[in-house]
């Protein structure tokens, strides 16, 4: 297990968009996401896409009980999800603001989807099926845009809601920051 490397914005490995994961249960598919869980969690995550260390597959993990960056967000499930697949539920969209350990020192607010279901498999292929909303279904689309290469910077609509993290949050925990 290891921290590794997270890709920065400009990285053209980030704008790819994933294969889906064929095998499952496999010796390298445990690795890699025990190296992922070591890599948020070093870097107070909230989510992490394997595309952001490189490894160009669908697979997404995110979740914690409580979040230094994301101090007023409710608890969301440690959840490791592949090849998923989402489904808004209502035509209903919210601002909310988004780092990426990708895009680090910055924050800005991006349009989500306020209610959706995601499906897709863990990582021995049983199925997840679950209906979200708030801050577990905006950390969902920003996990599974990784995998279409697209970085939330590329969805904001408003930007002049987008800026330093130090600058627009003074209050947040310094070790917070990205
Ligand atoms: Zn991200």
């Amino acid at each position: 297990m290891a921290v590794r490397e997270i890709l920065k914005m400009g990285d053209p490995r980030l704008l790819r968009v994933a294969e889906p994961v064929r095998e499952f249960g496999t010796p390298e598919l445990e690795a890699l996401i025990a190296d992922m869980f070591d890599t948020m969690h070093a870097a107070n995550g909230a989510g992490l896409a394997a595309p952001q260390i490189g490894v160009n597959l669908q697979l997404v993990i995110f979740g914690f009980k409580s979040n230094p960056r994301y101090p007023d967000a409710p608890q969301v499930p440690e959840t490791v999800l592949l090849n998923p697949v989402l489904t808004p539920l209502s035509d209903e969209m919210e601002e909310g603001f988004e780092g990426c350990l990708s895009v680090p020192g910055l924050r800005g607010s991006v349009p989500r989807h306020t209610r959706l279901r995601y499906e897709g498999v863990d990582q021995y292929g049983n199925a997840i099926r679950r209906e979200v909303d708030g801050f577990h279904a905006r950390v969902v689309q920003h996990e599974v845009d990784h995998l279409l290469g697209i970085l939330y910077p590329m969805r904001i609509t408003d930007f002049s809601r987008f800026g330093f993290t130090e600058v627009m949050f003074p209050d947040l925990d310094p070790g917070a920051d990205d």
